[in-house]
C-alpha cells in the first residue's frame, strides 16, 4: 500500500486559524501530513521551535494523520528524509504568489520528485498572518478571532512578560 506523505513547512509563529484551515484540508488529501516548523537561525521568533511544535501538536491533536516536527535547512531536504511526495503551501493573495512560485520552482529543480501543492486560503482568513497576530497582541489588542483560545493565552502571556 502506498503511504502518501506531505510536508507543510512554515514558521507558525504562532499558528493561526488560517494555518489550521490549510492543515485540515491538506490532511484529507494524503495519508500523513507532517507540519514542519522551520528553525531559522536568521530570525528571532516570538516562540521557540519547541513551543511552536507543542502549540501545533495541541491544536491538531484531534486530526489523526497529522504529525508535527521541527527542522532546519531546506524544506525539500526535510521532505526527502521523511519520504514525502508533496510540499503544501497556502496562498492568501496575489502578493504571496510571486514568492511562492519562485520557491516552488527552485524546490522543483532541487528535488524534481517532490511537487508543491498550493491550497487557496479560506476567504475568511485571507487577511490573516502570524505577523498581524503578533503586532495586534503586542499592543494589547484582541486576537481571539485569529487564533485558537489556548494560543491566544500563550501569545498574550508572552507580551505581558515583555511589557
Ligand atoms: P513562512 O515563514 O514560511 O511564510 P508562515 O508560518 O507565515 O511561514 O506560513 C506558512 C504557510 O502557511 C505559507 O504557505 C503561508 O502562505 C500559509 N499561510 C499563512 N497564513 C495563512 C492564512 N491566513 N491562510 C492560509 N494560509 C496561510
Amino acid at each position: 500500500m502506498i503511504n502518501r506523505i506531505a510536508v507543510y513547512p512554515g514558521s507558525f509563529d504562532p499558528v493561526t486559524f488560517g494555518h489550521l484551515d490549510i492543515i485540515k484540508r491538506a490532511s484529507e488529501m494524503v495519508d500523513t501530513l507532517i507540519v514542519a516548523v522551520l528553525v531559522n537561525k536568521a530570525k528571532t521568533p516570538l516562540f521557540s521551535a519547541e513551543e511552536r511544535v507543542n502549540m501545533l501538536r495541541s491544536v491538531t491533536k484531534d486530526i489523526g494523520n497529522v504529525r508535527v516536527e521541527s527542522f532546519s535547512g531546506l524544506s525539500v531536504d526535510f521532505a526527502r528524509r521523511q519520504g514525502a511526495e508533496f510540499l503544501v503551501r497556502g496562498l492568501r493573495a496575489i502578493t504571496d504568489f510571486e514568492y511562492e512560485l519562485q520557491m516552488a520552482q527552485t524546490n522543483r529543480i532541487m528535488a524534481p520528485e517532490i511537487d508543491t501543492i498550493f491550497l487557496t486560503t479560506n476567504l475568511k482568513y485571507a487577511y490573516l498572518s502570524s505577523t498581524t497576530v503578533r503586532e495586534v497582541a503586542s499592543y494589547g489588542g484582541d486576537i481571539s478571532r485569529f487564533v485558537p483560545k489556548e494560543i491566544e493565552e500563550l501569545v498574550e502571556a508572552k507580551y505581558r512578560g515583555k511589557r
